[in-house]
Parts: C-alpha cells; structure tokens; sequence
C-alpha cells in the first residue's frame, strides 16, 4: 500500500487525510498539538463552552461529501442548524438592522432601517450570486497553477466574464455605488474580513461573499463548530487513518526532486505522498529551508488577526442573536489602523458570537457563552500587551454603551486569545487568521500553489495556500490536492 504523511491535523489537513485514504493510501496525520483541529478547536469553564476559532459555517456540503465519498451517511457523524437570522447589527445612533437569510425580509429590513431601497439589495445579492456562479469553479474548485485548468470551456466562460467582476474597483467603490447609506455600505464592506482582507483595498469581486451568506445559507453545528473537527475526525478514525499528536514536525527530508520523509524529534515517516497543512510560511522557513520560496512567500501581505475574549456571562440578552456586530462609526479609519499603522482603533467594530442560543447546554441557565472578537493586526512589534489592555477597556465601553447594561459586572468567565497565541498554537505566520490578505486584485494568483514546483511528491493544503482561508476554502483545497494526485 502506498503511503501519504499529512503535517498538520487542521481542517484541511483532517480533509486531505480523507481524501488520500479513500483514494488507496495508508494515511499517517502528524500533529504538534495533542489535539486536532488547529484553529478550530474548544475550550470550556465554569459551566461555558466556546468555540475557540471560527464560528460560522457556510457551505456544509463541502464536510458532508469527505463522509459521503467515504461511503458514509452524513447524518450518522453530523448534523447542524441552519439559521433564520444571520446576524443583527448595532450601529451607535440606535438603529439595529436584523439579516434575515429570506432576502426579501432582508431587504425590506434595509428599506425600513436606512435610506436604501429594498430593489438596490435585491440587485447587489444578485450580482453576488452572478460572481459565485462566474467563480466558483474556476477559482474555488480548481488549481489555478496548472495549464490544464484554463484550457475548459468553463474557463473561457469565467475570462469574458471578468470585466463584469468589478476587479478593477475596491468593495467598497462597488458598495458605495450600489448603496446610499453609510449603514448598508458598511454591512457590505464587513463580507472583506471573511477572509481578513480590507474592504478599501480588496477587489469588487469579493462581494462574492454575501452570496455564500445570504444564497447559501449560514449554519451552526449541533454541538457547536468544534464538532466539525470531532465528527471528521471520528470519520477519519474509523476509515483506519493513524493521528500522532505532540509530533512537531521538524523537516522534510528530501533528495534530487522528491520529498522522501517527515523528520519529527523522535522519529522519521516515509511518505510516497507528503502534505503540509502548516502554514506555507513555516514549511519554506522551517521544514524545507533549502527551497528558497522563502522570499516570494514573504512577500505578500497577511490576512488581518483577532483579538477574542471568551466571556461567560451571567445574564440573556434577547436583543442578540447568534451573530452580531457593533459597528464603528468610522469604518475607513479603522481599517487604516488595522493594515497600515498595524494598530487598534479606539473604537473596534465588535463581533460577538454567542452560540448558546442555540446549543442551551454551552452556558448555564439564565446566562450566555460571548465570543466577542474585533480584527486585530498581524503580529509586528507593537507593544500587545498595551493595546490589548486598551481594546479590552474600549470593547466594554462600547458593548455597555449599545445594551445599556455594565458588562464588566456580569462577566463570570475570562479567557483570550491573541494574535500571538494564535501563532504559537497553531504556526500560522504572525498570527493571521486567512494566510495572506486579498488586498489587490491580484492576490489570487499569488497564493501559493497546492502542489510544489520542485518536489514532485510534495502538496500544499489550507488556509495559507489556494484557494485560500476559512473553512470552505480550506476544505476545497484538500479537494484540489485529490484532483490532482493520480491514482
Ligand atoms: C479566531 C478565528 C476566527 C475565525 N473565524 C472563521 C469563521 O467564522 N469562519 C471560517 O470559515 N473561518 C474562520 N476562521 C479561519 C479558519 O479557522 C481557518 O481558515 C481554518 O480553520 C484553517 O484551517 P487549516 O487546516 O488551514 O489550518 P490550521 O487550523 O491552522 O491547522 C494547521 C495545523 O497544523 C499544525 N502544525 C503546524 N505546524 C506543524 C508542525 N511543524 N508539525 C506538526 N503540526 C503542525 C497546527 O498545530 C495545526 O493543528 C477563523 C480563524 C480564527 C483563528
């Protein structure tokens, strides 16, 4: 039997393992942490749980067929929500606009809420959706480094398309067009950090992202979005694939163009096929040192982080819902902040995240689990300890001033994470979230490739690689790596 090494037990490497084992390979899942996941993980206290990472799930599909081509039922490992309200905005005049996934709701809400009409909504989603279709398969399911992938009718369909992408206006030139309203601007401008990039910057095309909301629908998992991680890797166990956890992998030990074994402190894997789910960054840093990627890889700007506090707290609110944001007043500023001094705004727009809304058992009765998180920049030289200190007190300033109510006073359970925790736990450069930023219309041709040039035997998934960060884009990358790995 042929077998593959996997560097990493995150969601694209959890992935990838499914895809190798169900195409014929022994499959060995090397894993520095003594848990799987990376970024999507749990923690829990005094009676709370949090889903440590990310927390919304969109295109479920993209789990359920690792289950379905390992011929299982979904159901039997996995099952979720799909939510009514995808997220409620607070904005500091006293509006609040709910985002209904019935887009009509949505739009009537808007109609009702700001000075845009219910039609210039209804026409901006369905833009959204053309972008996706134009899209999807050309950049999401496909390498994009390979000459075969442009030479398909699909292809050619996708290029003519590209004048009517809007590559060459930011989201936020494409957002003002579309909207009067600096409140339904702002909503539109919010889809760039799905993927840590800056709305300013970003290309129009990446108003794809509503589509994949509001087309696709949002989802929540029944035991929260850890249970992502739990139940492929319950599937991966069961289809025979080996984890190793507190195995930091130290190289990869190659000769001419072949990548022959994955060096640990303690022992040596031979893989006929190696995969790096870590962070390209430290595979051309670290594990492959002679490469000499290094440089190109360096080059491009990284994803925005975040700054997350894990609050219990000791009361409900019914004016929030799973997801709600708390905008700033002075969205631009902040973003300059975040990309170019790499600072924080005095006035964060403020995510909270509360999933026992849904899933009772995630907080005592009468209380609530908040996951309340604000984009940071990646990790330079700034002074954390100082910012992180002011951002705490700014937050609780501003979440008390919005619901009338000191929050200080009802938080029973502290935890955080930080850009540079991010990094130390899970070796993501600097602590971005997404691998690199989408902040010029070419960043999706510099993401790295899923395959290298120089090692034949040597592939690339996750969210530092094409098609790029968050959970669907990591998933496809797997995909991608299966597309291209011949039997
Ligand atoms: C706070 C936060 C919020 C987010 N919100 C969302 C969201 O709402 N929706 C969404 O879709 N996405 C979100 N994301 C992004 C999403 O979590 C990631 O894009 C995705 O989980 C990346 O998965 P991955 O497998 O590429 O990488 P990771 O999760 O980083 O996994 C990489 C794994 O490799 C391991 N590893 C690294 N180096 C080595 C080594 N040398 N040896 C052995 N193992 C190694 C790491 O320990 C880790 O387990 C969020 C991320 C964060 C941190």
């Amino acid at each position: 039997m042929k077998k593959a090494v996997v560097v990493g037990a995150g969601i694209a490497g959890i992935a990838a393992a499914i895809r190798l084992q169900n195409k014929g390979y022994a499959v060995t899942v090397l894993e520095k942490n003594n848990y799987p996941g990376g970024k999507l993980t749990q923690l829990t206290g005094n009676g709370f749980r949090f889903d440590a990472g990310p927390s919304l799930f969109t295109m479920p599909n993209l789990v359920n067929e690792l289950f379905e081509i390992s011929g299982k039922k979904p159901s039997d490992y996995f099952k979720y929500h799909q939510l009514d309200v995808l997220c409620n905005y607070f904005y500091e005049d006293g509006t609040q606009v709910s985002a209904n996934s019935d887009i009509n709701i949505f739009a009537n809400e808007i109609a009702n809420k700001t000075e845009d009409s219910s039609d210039s909504v209804l026409k901006h989603l369905e833009k959204s959706k053309y972008i996706y279709n134009a899209t999807e398969e050309q950049f999401l399911n496909k390498s994009l480094h390979k000459i075969s992938s442009f030479l398909s009718l699909s292809t050619l369909k996708s290029i003519f398309k590209l004048p009517f992408l809007n590559i060459f206006s930011s989201m936020n030139q494409v957002n003002e067009n579309a909207f009067k309203d600096s409140k339904t601007i702002r909503l539109f401008n919010r889809y760039a950090t799905y993927n840590g990039s800056n709305p300013y910057k970003a290309p129009g095309i990446l108003n794809i992202i509503p589509h994949l909301e509001f087309g696709l629908g949002a989802y929540l998992p029944k035991n929260g979005m850890h249970d992502i991680t739990n139940s492929l890797v319950k599937l991966a166990k069961d289809i025979g694939i080996e984890f190793l956890f507190n195995q930091e992998v130290v190289s990869i030990k190659t000769a001419r163009n072949k990548a022959e074994s994955v060096v640990t402190k303690s022992d040596n894997y031979k893989g006929d096929v190696i995969i790096c789910n870590a962070d390209i960054h430290m595979v051309y840093d670290k594990l492959i040192p002679n490469a000499k990627k290094l440089k190109a890889v360096d080059k491009q700007e990284r994803s925005s982080s975040a700054l997350i506090f894990y609050w219990g707290i000791g009361k409900e609110f019914p004016e929030l819902d799973v997801h709600n944001i708390l905008f700033s007043e002075d969205y631009k500023t902040e973003f300059e902040h975040l990309f170019t001094s790499k600072t924080i705004y005095k006035d964060p727009t403020v995510y909270i995240n509360i999933t026992s809304k849904l899933i009772k058992n995630d907080a005592p009765k009468g209380k609530e689990n908040w996951f309340v998180m604000i984009n940071v920049p990646s990790v330079y030289e700034q002074d954390w300890e100082v910012m992180i200190a002011e951002a705490r007190k700014n937050i609780l300033t501003k979440v008390s001033r919005i619901l009338g109510e000191d929050i200080e006073k009802l938080i029973e359970f502290e935890e955080q994470l930080t850009p540079q925790l991010i990094q130390d736990k899970t070796n993501s450069f600097k602590g971005s979230l997404y691998g690199t930023s989408s902040n010029n219309r070419f960043a999706a041709f510099f993401r790295h490739k899923n395959f290298s040039s120089q090692y034949k035997n040597l592939y690339f998934c996750g969210g530092s690689v094409h098609p790029g960060g968050g959970i669907p884009l990591a998933l496809s990358s797997a995909k991608i790596i299966d597309q291209l790995i011949k039997n």
